[in-house]
């Protein structure tokens, strides 16, 4: 059986035939365990709508619900420089979400924008076991370095389908090993971000879809 698509981080409900997805719910969307079928799914705080009121609870809820097989990550949860959020409650929320990564054993799922040290820093300081994906990647080789050093995985969106996107020069560094692809909140379908990353990288799309389901196979212990 040819492997399926693989999309690591998307906010659509359903999956197409042929791919797996794991869809990131805000902690308000965490009555969808209960529904939305059999997919796979994430939870965490967007550090856009962390509310500092409401953060314990929330984090409460995700604790919970990370003991129901079918959350298979943490996050999203990150740093991000555009959100309107004080920079140190981003890290605390953060922090916490590393912690229930480790704690409940499963990966984590990260948005970062302009936060790249941030984000390596809190890596090198706690050498967490639980593997990192960094979702939505638009970084240069050097950056790309960087984390792959750290064993930190690189998920790439849709940006690729965006002519100057600093991700479509460098996505060719990224060792297929570490390597993932997403569609986010956006309204496209899995497989033509695999057509894109497949042009790009020189390979063919069954080639990459058997690297990127290995890649899934062992960081969700599928
Ligand atoms: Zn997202």
């Amino acid at each position: 059986m040819p492997a399926p698509f693989i999309d690591v981080h998307t906010h659509q409900e359903q999956a197409a035939e042929d791919s797996i997805i794991i869809r990131s719910l805000f902690p308000d969307q965490l009555d969808n365990l209960k529904s939305s079928g059999n997919l796979l799914l994430a939870s965490g705080i967007h550090p856009w709508y962390i509310v500092e009121p409401f953060m314990k609870l929330q984090l409460k809820e995700i604790d919970d619900a990370a003991t129901n097989k079918r959350i298979v990550a943490i996050g999203e949860t990150g740093i991000d420089h555009m959100s309107d959020v004080s920079l140190n409650l981003q890290k605390d929320v953060f922090q916490h979400h590393i912690d229930l990564s480790e704690k409940h054993k499963l990966p984590l799922i990260i948005h970062c924008i302009k936060a790249f040290p941030e984000i390596l820093e809190f890596h090198k300081t706690l050498n967490p076991e639980m593997p990192w994906i960094m979702h939505g990647f638009n970084g240069n080789k050097q950056l790309i370095k960087s984390f792959i050093q750290r064993g930190i995985y690189l998920s790439a969106g849709t940006l690729l389908t965006e002519k100057n996107a600093k991700i479509r020069k460098s996505l060719k560094s990224i060792p297929p090993e570490q390597l993932f692809l997403e569609t986010d909140n956006k309204d496209i379908n899995i497989d033509a971000i695999y057509q894109n990353a497949a042009e790009i990288r020189k390979t063919d799309i069954s080639q990459l879809k058997e690297t990127i389901y290995k890649n899934f196979q062992l960081v969700f212990k599928t």
